[in-house]
Parts: C-alpha cells; structure tokens; sequence
C-alpha cells in the first residue's frame, strides 16, 4: 500500500534556537575580558569628558577674573587720566577767577604745566563760541566759531558745573580727531563766559593697555553714558565714535559681571568685562581673547583624546583578539562536541539538533526522512581483521555515505556501525526509497582495504518526520523499530516505519518482561539429547538445551527467545541457572556420561562466567571433565585475550570446549591453533546434504581430518537417518546427535540414573 506523506503542522515542540554559530559568538563577545575591556573604555572616556570639563571650567573662571581685574586697573588709569585733565580745567578756571576775570589766556594756555602730554590742545571758547586761544594756535589769525560744539552747546545751557565729555570728534584747531573735556567758566556776576577745553587723543585713553598680550579677540574701550565709544583698541579700534550695544545687564550700580559670548565669525570665544569709571560718565569695557587660550587647551585636549583613542584601540584590539580566539576555541570545541571524531560525520548529539530543527520547521520545510543505516557483518570484521580494519571500513562507508547526499542532508554516525541520514524536502515516498536503495548499493559493494577487499552491506530503518511523529525522540525509537524490522527481513534492505513493526516491538516487549519473569517463576526448563559415540553406538554425553513453558505460548523453542536474552542480558542470571541445573542433573547420571552446555558470547565475554562455572560444579559435585561447554565461533573471532584467558581457566578445571555449528560462521581457520578447543561439532546443514545434489561430503570429510590431525573430537550434529550415521562412521567422526538417537526430551524421561542413586532408592 502507497504511504501517503502530507504536510502536517504539528504544535511548536521545539523552541526556536540561535544558531551554534551566533551562541559561540555572543558567548565570546560576552566573555569577562570584553566586558572588562568596555568598561575600561567607558571609564577612560568618562575620566576624560570629566577632565576636559573641569579644565574648562577653572580656565573660564580665571579668564573672567582676570578680565575683570583688568577692568579694574583701566578703569582706576582711566580715571585719574580724567581727574589730571579735570584738574587742568578747573586751574585755567581758578586762574581766570583769580585774575579778576580778565586774565590773557593765551599766556595760561601756553604754560607748561596746563599742555598735558596726552592732550591734543588746550583751547579756550568765549560766550559767543569764539575760539579765545589753544594751545594749537595762541593767537587765532582769523576767527574761529565753536559755538556749535556739543560741548559749548551743553556747557552753555548747564546749570550746574559739570564736566562733559565729547564724543571723538575732528578738532577745528587742531585738525585732529579728540575726545573734548570741557567745563564752563563764568563772569564775576555767574553768568556764562564760555568753555575750557582739553583735546584728547581718544586712542591715548586706553591705547596703553593695548600691548598688553591678550590675544587676537582682546579689546578696550571707554564709553560714555550716551552709548558712543570714546576711545578704543583692539577689537573696538574701529568703533571709536560709534554706539556700543552691551549685552551687560548690571548686577550692581556701578560694576558689571563678566560675559562670555561666542561669536564665530569674530573669533569665537570672548570674555568681556564692563565696569563705569567711579566719579565720571565712562564706562570702561575690556574684552579678552578666550579662544586663543582654549585653542592651546584643545591643542593639548586634542592629545589627550588621541592618546585616548590609541589606548582604547588597543584595548579593543586586545578584546577582538581574545574574543577571535575565544570564537576559535569554541568553534573547535562545537565542532568536536558535534562530530564524530574519526569518520568526521555529525555525531548523535548533532543529529538530534539537527531533528529538533527539522522538526521545529516542519510547516515551512516539510516532511523529512530519517534513515538509520546498521552496517551488516561489520563485528564480524573488526573481530577478524581487528579494530584497525574496522575503522578504515568505517570511514569508506561514511564516504560512500556522503556520496548519496545533497548539501541539505545530513548524515551521522550514531556509533559503532550505526549511521543515520537525515533527507530533507522530500515529496512522496519515492524520494525516500531512491536514497534508501541507494544507500543499500554502495554499501554491498566490495571495499578495498589495502590487500584485503571486504563485502558487507547495510540495513536501513526509515521513519518520516511529519509523518510517522513529530519529536526527534519519537523518530528515532520508530526509525530504530524499523531497522529492526529490516534486519528480521533479511539483510541488505531498508524497512518504513509501520503500525506492524510496532505491533511486533511491542510483542517484543512483552516477550522481554515474560522472560524476566521466566526464572522466577520456573517456567525454564531444560531439555537433554543425547550424544552417541559412532565406535561403541553408546550414548556419551548429552546436550543440555533450554525450552521455555510459556503458561500462554506452550512450550517456546530457544531459538524465539534466546537472541533476546543475549540482547538484554538476561541470558547471564538464565545461563548461570542452566549450568547449575545441567551439572545437577548430569551429577545424578553415571560417571561415563557428560554434559554438553552452550554458552553464548555474551556469556564468554562476562566476568561471571568462570565463577559460575565453579560454582555449578562445586554445588553439583559434578567432575569438571564430565562438562563440555559449547561456543560458537563467533565467540573466536575477536582477537579477545580475555577469552583465550577464559578458555585456558576452564580447560583448568578440566572442562571441555567444543565449537558448535562448525562450518557456518567466518571460519577462519586459525583460531583452531590459537585456543584450547577440544571438540568441533559439525552444523547440521552440511550433514543434511550429504549425498543430496549439493553434496557437502567433502567439506564433511574435510572438517573430520581437520580435527583428527589437530587431535580433536568430531561431533556430527542432525544425524537424521542410518545411512548419515554410516557414511559419517566410515569418515572417522567419533561422534554424532540427532533425531535418529533421539530428540531433545525432558530430563526425567531421557537421562539414566546412576547405580549408586538407583540402589539409593
Ligand atoms: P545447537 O546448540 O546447535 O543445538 C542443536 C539444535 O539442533 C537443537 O535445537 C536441536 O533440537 C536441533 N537438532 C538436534 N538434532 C536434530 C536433527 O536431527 N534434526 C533437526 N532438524 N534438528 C536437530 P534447539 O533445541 O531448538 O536449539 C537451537 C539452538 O538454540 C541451539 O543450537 C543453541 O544454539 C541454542 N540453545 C539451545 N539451548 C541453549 C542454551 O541453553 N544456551 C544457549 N546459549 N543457547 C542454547
Ligand atoms: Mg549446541
Ligand atoms: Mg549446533
């Protein structure tokens, strides 16, 4: 029946996961060294904006204290400046006063002590805003009109005497541009008489502070009360007679706080300090150049930075590195914790990621096969060729392996001989069937390892993710059940996943739990046939052989549960059992007579086997070389010293070691000369076809002058008719068991009683 494979979109089972890759790397990004390394970073750079912050602020602090200190000094020079020239005036003045108010000015004037070195001229206006003198020009040649000088106009109309102040004008006397300092002077009756004037250079007011090295953005400037800038330097050279816009809003009468301002297109950074001239309308305002000394800080700020940036790149440097080699170490630690170390397939870890992704994504990705591939007769060549030859054959068969997959499959090695392929995408059953046939082909092709060509083949379990279950567990216990299924069906095949397969798992199971239970609950009980000899036709030995009293079944042949028990492990407790009740029996039999008990390779291989054999015997009283032991040749193949130890120790308690089924196994003919064997039995398949169409009488013949010329006994196993026991005597096998004797039969019904017991009783 055709297998219909439909997209089923089963419940999210697994979590998505981030790919191993991206883990590795976010693990080593997040290793202590990275972030150890950020935070030395972060701290650099935060140990760095908090310094830079500090500096600025403390440069900023003493650049305005010593604008403002500056202010202070230009402010006391420009005033004692003013009080010098106001001195001047009010002696002309006096002078004229004490004159009795008719004094020759010109001679006042041109005294030396009146022409300040700072001023332009010293000039003399009468009421009518006629120039009287000046220093310039003592004797005006032509008459010179003044009246209309701001100064003459507001001394004429003051009320008070005051000093004023001009703004910077062009001296008609003196041709010069001026800062005019004037103050009225009056008749003996108070009336105006006209003005004293001093010319003053503006530039002399504050040009002294000008060498001063304040930078290029620096400046000083007096203003008077009307806004106009009456002297400047610096950056306010050009303003002199012009009107000044402070920023400055006063924090006290008469001083004024610190300003920065910031003004790119003059220079950037400023700090500007205003401060009015105690006792006259003037203000003095000093300007520094704060951008040339934070342009020499961020120079040096700029160093800071770079060695900064050069630490923290190393820093990352050195985070990069150990996170590289962090990722390497971790990549190489996944790489071996996923793979198989010697054929470098997945390994069984990697494959249930691999199956929990698939399964994860079966609504996008679709349907899956898994195929689990079980290599056929391969113990049979690492036991015969050793361990060696078994990897080098292990590794062809992973090759081959690959050679059937696309980029998007995947293939493991579970362990052992046991492989599984995981085939993505597939459509429809046949897609799976081409792979698994496939698989099987290269498989039983021939492999050549150096001298030695070797046939094997595979047997292939498939079960179909979406289809037969969900869960990577699930698929690989169904895909199991599977190849389990194709190996009772014959080797070499691949087997689907079925309701019945499980049926029989389950069975199986069953089976298994009877069998655990079968010990206890004396369901074991064993059968004898006798062994005749071909010279005397006298009965010699007898086989013991296990049957099972199923209280359901009936009687159960060894051949339905034995291979289970070796599986499990039961047959130990079982074979410990049957060499105590077969010695205990034979014990009660007559001294001539032996016991031929089989022991599996489980059993040979077990630490348990001698000791039981002591104790069987010691319980019994039975003579050791009243028992024969009967391996099979498999148990030989293996270059297994333990097992020659083995054999040696039994041959030491004076049992004997036969080979059963002789002739149907690897036969290989040399462990005949490397361990203790005493008897071969030959297989009932070549005795049957004696004198048949496929006459196996050679082989017969062959295998009887083996043993004669190695000094072994031969035991004919399956002799049914007369003519066999004949043609088998004529040959010269000393020994023969079968149906034509008698078949197995219950202890009570076929073994004799020893004449001591019989008297007994
Ligand atoms: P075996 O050791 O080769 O035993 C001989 C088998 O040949 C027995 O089958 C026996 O009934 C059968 N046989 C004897 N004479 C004839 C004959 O003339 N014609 C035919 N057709 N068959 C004959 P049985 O008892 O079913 O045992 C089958 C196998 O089960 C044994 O083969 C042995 O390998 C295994 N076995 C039986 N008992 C034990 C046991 O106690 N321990 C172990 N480990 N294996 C056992
Ligand atoms: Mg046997
Ligand atoms: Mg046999």
């Amino acid at each position: 029946m055709k297998r219909v494979l439909h997209s089923v979109v089963p419940e999210r089972l697994v979590p998505p996961r981030l790919s191993v890759k991206r883990r590795a790397l976010l693990r080593a990004i997040a290793q202590s060294m990275t972030l150890f390394g950020l935070a030395f970073i972060g701290l650099l750079w935060l140990s760095l904006a908090e310094l830079a912050g500090q500096q600025e602020k403390s440069m900023l602090r003493q650049s305005e204290q010593e604008t403002a200190n500056l202010s202070l000094v230009v402010e006391k020079s420009v005033q004692r400046t003013a009080d010098n020239l106001d001195r001047i005036l009010k002696y002309l003045r006096e002078t004229y006063k004490i004159d009795h108010y008719t004094t020759n000015w010109a001679r006042i004037v041109h005294e030396k002590f009146t022409i300040d070195h700072q001023a332009v001229q010293v000039a003399v206006i009468d009421q009518n805003g006629m120039l009287v003198t000046s220093s310039a020009m003592l004797h005006p040649k032509k008459p010179l009109y003044l009246g209309d000088r701001a100064h003459f106009i507001f001394q004429k109309n003051s009320k008070t005497d005051s000093l004023f102040i001009s703004k910077p004008v062009i001296g008609r006397a003196s041709g010069k541009q001026s800062v005019q300092f004037t103050r009225r002077f009056n008749h003996a009756d108070g009336s105006f008489a006209g003005v004293v004037v001093i010319s003053l250079d503006p530039g002399r007011l504050a040009n002294s502070f000008s060498k001063l090295q304040l930078g290029s953005g620096h400046g000083f400037a007096l203003e008077g009360n009307d806004g106009i800038i009456r002297s400047g330097s610096g950056i306010y050279g050009g303003l002199v007679g012009k009107r000044y816009v402070s920023a400055h809003s006063p924090v006290s009468k008469d001083i004024y706080g610190t300003l920065i301002s910031d003004d790119q297109s003059n220079g950037g950074l400023r700090v500007t300090a205003e401060r009015m001239v105690k006792g006259y309308p003037l203000k003095v305002i000093v300007t520094s150049d704060y951008a040339a000394k934070i342009a020499a800080w961020q120079a040096t700020k700029r160093g800071y930075t770079a060695g900064a940036a050069i630490l923290s790149l190393i820093v990352v440097l050195a985070m990069v590195a150990s996170a590289m080699s962090r990722l390497r170490f971790e990549t190489k630690m996944n790489y071996l914790a996923r793979h198989d170390a010697l054929t470098g397939l997945s390994n069984r870890f990697h494959l249930g990621e691999v199956l929990d992704d698939a399964c994860a994504n079966l609504d996008c990705k679709g349907n899956f096969a898994l195929h689990l591939v079980d290599l056929d007769g391969f113990k049979l060549v690492n036991d015969a060729y050793g361990h060696p030859t078994g990897d080098a054959l292990l590794l062809l068969a992973a090759q081959r392996l690959r050679l059937v997959l696309r980029s998007s499959d995947v293939v493991a090695r579970l362990g052992g001989d046991e492989f599984a392929v995981i085939q993505h995408g597939i459509k429809n059953e046949g897609d799976t069937m081409q792979v698994a046939s496939r698989i099987c082909e290269l498989l039983a092709e021939p492999f050549q390892l150096g001298a030695l060509q070797i046939k094997i083949g595979a047997s292939i379990g498939i079960a179909v993710g979406g289809v037969d279950a969900f869960t990577a567990n699930d698929l690989l216990r169904l895909a199991d059940m599977a190849l389990y299924g194709a190996k009772g069906s014959g080797r070499g095949s691949y087997c689907f996943f079925s309701e019945e397969l499980n049926a029989k798992a389950l069975a199986r199971g069953e089976l298994e739990t009877g069998l655990t239970n079968a010990l206890q609950n004396h369901e074991l009980v064993l059968f004898y046939q006798p062994i005749v000899s071909t010279v005397t036709g006298e009965v010699t030995s007898f086989e013991a052989l296990l049957r099972w009293q199923h209280p359901e079944r009936g009687l159960v042949s060894p051949l339905d549960f034995i291979p289970l028990a070796e599986e499990t492990g039961l047959i130990i407790p079982i074979g410990e059992w049957i060499f105590e009740q077969a010695c205990a029996d034979l014990a009660r039999c007559p001294e001539h007579l032996s016991v031929s008990v089989n022991c599996s390779p489980v059993q040979m291989n077990s630490l348990r086997l001698i000791a039981s054999v002591k104790t069987a015997l010691e319980k019994s009283g039975l003579r050791g070389d009243r028992l024969r032991i009967e391996i099979t040749e498999s148990t030989l193949m293996s270059e297994n010293s333990l097992v020659v130890a083995r054999l040696e120790e039994l041959r030491g308690l004076g049992v004997k070691i036969s080979i059963d089924d002789f002739g149907t196994g690897f036969s290989c003919l040399s462990y005949l000369q490397r361990y203790p064997i005493d008897c071969i039995k030959i297989d009932r398949s070549f005795v049957s076809k004696m004198a048949s169409e496929q006459d196996s009488t050679p082989i017969v013949v062959a295998i009887v002058g083996l043993a004669k010329g190695l000094k072994m006994t031969t035991v004919a196993e399956g002799v049914e008719t007369a003519a066999q026991l004949r043609e088998l005597t004529d040959m010269g096998c000393t020994e023969a068991q079968g149906y034509l004797f008698s078949p197995p039969r219950p202890a009570q019904e076929i073994l004799p009683r020893s004449d001591k017991l019989r008297d007994a009783a």
